[in-house]
């Protein structure tokens, strides 16, 4: 008998929630803008009827699953800590040639337990090759820089190991700019093989 339950549409309205969270405004910069491709934020500006296909993509359902369940674990096994989950956190820059902007971010997870405070960053996916990967070390970094943290663990969650990385290293407020300010496309060489916007893009690496 079909009751009218459909899990399908709830995780997909919840991802969609989740994306419409974060809506675009010219003088804000997330963290996620400064650890990959510039242009992949003008071009999701431009056409953001291109970046809707990876919002229903399983993998990142799946990677969304992961967050919900490891968060919810920390909650429930680390009753001595405060577990402070999805928070958000930004500082207001300015920039040559920009003006003011803010520069805001979403740690997974923020542990405080006896008087240290440490972040906690999950990274899910099918294989373990060559992690920790360059744009996540980068993206952790510039995580202890936004929220003022000593250490972040970078934790990855693959179908190969299970694993974790202490960061410690922070970006700086001139390395922040210099980001915000590159026009380095693509900024990882990997980047044009797995983007969106690679069927319009006149930067596109073919090598
Ligand atoms: S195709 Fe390459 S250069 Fe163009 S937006 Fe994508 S990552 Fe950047």
């Amino acid at each position: 008998m079909n009751s009218g339950f459909d899990v399908v549409s709830i995780l997909y309205r919840v991802r969609r929630e989740m994306r419409e969270e974060r809506k675009r405004e010219p003088h804000i910069y997330w963290i996620t803008d400064l650890v990959r491709c510039p242009l992949k934020r003008e071009y999701e500006e431009i056409y953001p009827e291109i970046s809707l296909s990876s919002l229903f993509s399983p993998s990142a359902i799946m990677g969304d699953l992961i967050h919900i369940g490891i968060e919810e674990i920390f909650r429930r096994e680390l009753s001595n800590a405060v577990v402070l989950t999805e928070v958000e956190g930004s500082r207001r820059l300015s920039v040559p040639e920009k003006g003011d902007v803010e520069v805001r971010g979403r740690s997974d997870v923020i542990i405080e337990i006896g008087g240290a405070r440490f972040g906690v960053e999950i990274k899910s996916a099918r294989s373990d090759t060559k992690i920790p990967l360059e744009h996540h070390i980068d993206q952790v970094r510039l995580y202890n820089w936004l929220f003022n943290l000593n250490l972040t663990y970078l934790v990855y969650i693959t179908h190969e190991r299970i694993t974790q990385y202490p960061i410690d290293q922070r970006a700086t407020e001139e390395e922040v700019i210099s980001r915000i300010m590159s026009k380095t496309y693509p900024r990882y060489q990997w980047e044009c093989k797995y983007c969106d916007y690679a069927v319009l893009c006149p930067f596109k690496k073919t090598w």
